[in-house]
């Protein structure tokens, strides 16, 4: 098959030349070849062929249906499905069962796409890697002996290795964009508030943006019409016009002013990823944009800011995992023990050290410290991207400052684990939309590029993004079998 886009994908099912069954029926023979050894999902579906078939007999019957209706799509293991098992990753939750649906969940379903599974993680959503879920790493599609990148690796290898044309993730500090880049395929963080957080598992909740992953902008941007808009059970999410439908989003950068931000090449990026931002940089620029050299000074303090902010609402959203209400109990009986023993138990140590680290900034004498200050840095970072805009229009910059690593290669080194996350957690902080897309490879491994933008400017990043790709065809590029 040589289907590529969601819209030709869309087409093809209207016209009849294709069903949701024999899409979702591929989708699966692709996952039973390649899981096994990518680990990108935990489950799949049993339910999801006969969902497709349903769909198809009311698309015989002459019904009127959503444009992405029988379209499979996988959702990350932290995004409730109703009746599913959602476990983050983790062993607290291995066992637990969603009692209602996330509201993309419910967006997705009115829409009839059909989900065909849950896919892997690090454990709540904590690591850059996927190798922090309880369940064991996921690997890139690329080189089988590399990282996918994470937190939603799995996500972002389902999409990559052709499992599914679309995925959801999470994206707390880069958790979609920097595994889209290490995979190759294109991913988005919504402005904070564009999309619901209700049935997302809450990580750090003034950062959580559910965030979708596929093969080009172009299928970004439809998905984001379903899963987008305000909602009564996420009172952050806002009320809005819709982002544009992808045919309206002019395709050409002519007279847009994008900013390069001098503290993003820094020293320790590889030179190779580099060069391959320059030149992507480059291709813009002769397609009409003018490029200019921003600053944004706070960006030093970027990941400090992050990594005390981040486990400190961390450690607060998980203290409802107690062994009492849900998740993991251990044996231990008496009070404190059960506690104890159930947390300890439970928890992965990184989800420990982030829940050690957050708790000690949040206590008594260390608030002003640590917690207070960080919060005083995010002001100060959002301050930064406001002087830009009034410079530029967008900001182009790597997502991540090298390709993906070898597995294990940075599990004993928390640091350097946290250092790839240095040119994505700065859109979470200042809570404005950011968009990654292919742009080449380096050692032989893909590369992202990074556009961000001002709060709830999603189309613009569509049209960077949209036109980058009709310019290049490096989204096209992906291992193994497209649907
Ligand atoms: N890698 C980052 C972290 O470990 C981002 C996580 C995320 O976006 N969920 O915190």
């Amino acid at each position: 098959m040589s289907i590529q886009t969601l819209h030709e994908i869309s087409e093809a099912l209207e016209t009849k030349k294709i069903s949701s069954e024999e899409l979702v029926t591929e989708s699966l023979r692709v996952i039973e070849e390649k899981n096994p050894n990518l680990h990108a999902f935990i489950e799949v579906f049993d339910d999801a062929t006969a969902q497709a078939r349903e769909i198809d007999r009311r698309r015989r019957k002459g019904e009127a249906l959503h444009p992405l209706a029988g379209i499979p799509i996988a959702l990350k293991d932290n995004i409730l499905v109703q009746g599913k098992i959602a476990s983050a990753g983790s062993r607290m939750l291995q066992n637990y069962r969603a009692p209602y649906d996330a509201t993309v969940t419910s967006r997705l379903k009115e829409a009839d796409l059909v989900i065909v599974g849950r896919t892997n993680m690090d454990e709540f959503a904590m690591g850059s890697s996927t190798e922090n879920s309880y369940f064991g790493p996921t690997k890139n599609p690329w080189d089988d002996a590399r990282v996918p990148g994470g937190s939603s690796g799995g996500s972002a290898a389902a999409v990559a290795s052709g499992m599914v044309p679309l995925a959801l993730g999470s994206d707390t500090g880069g958790s979609v964009r920097q595994p889209a880049s290490l995979c190759g395929i294109s991913g988005l963080k919504p402005t904070y508030g564009r999309v619901s957080r209700s049935g997302l598992m809450a990580l750090a909740s003034s950062l959580d943006q559910i965030s979708p992953c596929a093969r080009s902008v172009e299928d970004l941007a439809w998905l984001m019409q379903v899963i987008e808009g305000q909602d009564p059970l996420d009172a952050t999410t806002a009320i809005l016009e819709s982002t544009s439908v992808p045919s309206l989003i002019p395709q050409n950068v002519k007279g847009l002013r994008l900013g390069v931000p001098k503290e993003y090449f820094v020293e320790g990026m590889d030179e190779e990823v580099k060069r391959k931002v320059m030149e992507a940089i480059g291709k813009l620029e002769q397609a009409g944009a003018e490029i200019l050299e921003v600053t944004l000074p706070h960006t030093p303090y970027a990941l400090a800011a992050y990594y005390l902010i981040m486990p400190a609402e961390a450690s607060s959203n998980l203290g409802r995992y107690d062994g009492l209400r849900y998740g993991y109990a251990s044996q231990d009986q008496t009070l404190v023990g059960s506690y104890e023993q159930s947390r300890s138990e439970g928890f992965g140590a990184e989800v420990k050290r982030r829940i050690m680290l957050g708790t000690f900034a949040l206590s008594a004498g260390y608030y002003d410290a640590y917690y207070k200050k960080a919060t005083q840095v995010r002001a100060k970072i959002t301050q930064d991207f406001d002087e830009v805009w009034k410079r530029v229009d967008a900001v182009v910059c790597p997502t991540s400052p090298c390709v993906a690593w070898k597995l294990g290669e940075k599990m004993e080194d928390p640091l350097a684990m946290y250092l790839s996350d240095i040119y994505t957690l700065s859109a979470n902080l200042a809570t404005i939309p950011a968009l990654s897309v292919p742009c080449g490879f380096a050692h032989d491994l893909p590369v992202g590029l990074q556009f961000m933008t001002r709060r709830f400017n999603e189309d613009l990043l569509y049209r960077l993004g949209m036109t980058y790709q009709s310019l290049t065809d490096w989204h096209r590029q992906m291992p193994g079998v497209i649907l």
